[in-house]
């Protein structure tokens, strides 16, 4: 017997709709590119995508055609991502911090048949565009006034080459699975595999992230996503603050320490989410400043670990709930969020740090354990950890074209490259990414355990563990540092400083000061570049 309830397939349109009639005088505030503030609305922005959808219809770009977009987080890219999908076209973020290579192998292997770009990016595209042959027609995201001359092939201005059509259009009518989507993983081996969200997956995601564990976004809250659209999927932000009505703070191009401050007070920004890289900026610029946050109630900071230093200043200073988060972009992204359930509140002092350190627990909708290399499920003690493998509707089943083959086992786990600890309660920390962990006499060692620890010292900007070859321990801890401006912190005052917080055998064998540690296009540590560069390293 089947229920009698209504198909109402999922559908990304659905959500700026809704945005639109329920909460369609909500403000959508940008940075824009050109400099000034700009103030729209969810009415406009569904207005606004309805043009996007029709013009593109009129450019012939049909169901499944891919469309990337180079572009910073303002309300444009939010049209563009809404139009683009409201069709069956597929928005694919492009990542403008890769290697000029890399964005255009991405772009090819994806079929991009158009590129929608930001003023920022023609440049650096007009360089590009001869490697790709596919992109028929550049979109600048700009007006009349400030489109540049540029060589770009077919250039247009978006707003005037949305204004050649009005908003009366029926968004296209398809499945719920059909493509909406596509981010390729920054690929640290091998070449990038690109991950395609449906639909379903992106509004059950949305749906699944926004209950009050997670981001809980309602819609008297101010949300500021200072991850850019471009990382993960956006962490979904896109349609979550949408689908409750959320007001939204986009910081366009700027986001140094001042100029997040500036939105953040100005518009009275309740809840943000970045990598931890921007907030430890945040935090220096109000230590320097003197400033305060007093609209500011939660973060979410994921991406890569957040260090125990951040949660507590935001906490003892600021005033201010860090959401501990973990996800992919395998995963649309988010798998878990750290926030205190029954069993963990009234929690003080340290017990309470080393829960809000791990990466919480996952909403309904994402299933999680722990396996070791014959793929038998471990305990959740909290301690033992082993290999991640998640499992969820808004989980990648394969990547784009194949690449990389199958990628689930037996019973449908993705195996997410990350070695954690779940605790009873479902707590997950991440340990490390299984070929970041350091292997020594048999053991591991978590080179993320210790650069939290080292992140803590007074004269430490940023810390970074890699393992060194070892004649008789296999592998052995090496901490890189980048000291604060005009410190100089010496090895034994760093190793003392660690000794009681961490094992001793985790302890680091030595330790280097360096002006600067590598990161990706999102902001992680490069440890294959440090470990190349570290390669031939004796260790005393
Ligand atoms: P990319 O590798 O392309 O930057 P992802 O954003 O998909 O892409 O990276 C996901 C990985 O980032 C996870 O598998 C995990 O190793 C790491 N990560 C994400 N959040 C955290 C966190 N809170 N703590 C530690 N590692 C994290």
């Amino acid at each position: 017997m089947l229920g009698l309830m209504q198909d109402w397939p999922l559908l990304i349109h659905k959500v700026i709709d809704h945005a639109g009639r329920y909460h369609a005088g909500r403000k959508v505030i940008s940075r824009s590119v050109e400099g000034p503030i700009v103030e729209t609305t969810y009415a406009d922005i569904r207005t606004n995508a309805l043009r996007v959808a029709k013009r593109l219809t009129k450019d012939g770009v049909k169901l499944g055609d891919r469309i990337g977009t180079v572009a910073w987080n303002t309300w444009r890219h939010l049209e563009a991502w809404y139009g683009i999908t409201g069709i069956g076209a597929v928005y694919h973020t492009l990542n403008p911090r890769l290697f000029p290579e890399q964005i255009a192998w991405i772009a090819n292997h994806a079929g991009d048949r158009m590129i929608m770009t930001d003023l920022t990016f023609v440049p650096l595209l007009e360089k590009l565009q001869e490697h790709l042959p596919l992109v028929e027609k550049f979109i600048v995201l700009t007006d009349a006034e400030h489109m540049p001359q540029t060589t770009l092939r077919n250039a247009v201005a978006y707003e005037s080459w949305i204004s050649e059509v009005d908003a009366d259009f029926t968004w296209a009518a398809f499945d719920e699975n059909t493509a909406a989507g596509m981010c390729y993983t920054s690929g640290t081996t091998g070449n990038p595999k690109g991950v395609v969200y449906s639909h379903r997956s992106n509004v059950l995601h949305s749906m699944c992230v926004n209950n009050a564990d997670m981001f809980g976004l309602a819609s008297r809250d101010v949300m500021m996503p200072v991850v850019p659209m471009f990382h993960a999927n956006g962490w979904s932000l896109a349609f979550t603050a949408p689908m409750s009505g959320t007001t939204m703070v986009m910081p366009g191009p700027k986001m140094d320490g001042a100029s997040i401050y500036e939105l953040l007070d100005t518009y009275k920004v309740s809840h943000s989410a970045a990598v931890p890289t921007v907030w430890l900026m945040l935090l220096q610029q109000l230590e320097a400043n003197d400033q305060k946050l007093p609209h500011l109630k939660k973060v979410v900071i994921g991406g890569s670990a957040c260090p125990r230093a951040v949660t507590e200043k935001f906490r003892d200073v600021y005033d201010v709930e860090v959401l501990h988060a973990w996800g992919m972009t395998e995963m649309s992204p988010l798998g878990t969020v750290c926030s205190l359930k029954p069993e963990y509140q009234g929690l003080t002092g340290d017990a309470w740090l080393d829960v809000k350190e791990t990466t919480g627990h996952p909403p309904f909708g994402v299933e999680m354990k722990i396996v070791d290399d014959s793929g038998k499920e471990l305990a959740r003690d909290g301690h033992v950890f082993g290999r991640l493998v998640v499992r969820g509707p808004a989980v990648a089943r394969e990547y784009y074209r194949g690449e990389g083959g199958t990628i689930l086992d037996e019973n449908g786990f993705f195996d997410t490259g990350d070695v954690s600890t779940i605790d009873p309660y479902g707590y997950m920390r991440i340990v490390d990414r299984s070929k970041d962990v350091i292997k020594s006499g048999g053991e591991w060692i978590s080179s993320i355990d210790i650069e939290n620890i080292a992140v803590g010292h007074p004269d430490v900007a940023e810390a970074a563990v890699i393992g060194i070859v070892h004649p008789k321990w296999d592998e052995r801890p090496l901490l890189v540092i980048v000291p604060k401006a005009g410190r100089s912190p010496t090895r034994d005052s760093l190793l003392a400083y660690m000794e009681g917080k961490i094992a001793k055998w985790w302890l680091p064998d030595d330790v280097v000061l360096v002006d600067e540690i590598p990161h990706t296009a999102t902001g992680k540590i490069q440890k294959t570049t440090l470990r190349d560069r570290f390669k031939d390293y004796r260790l005393p």
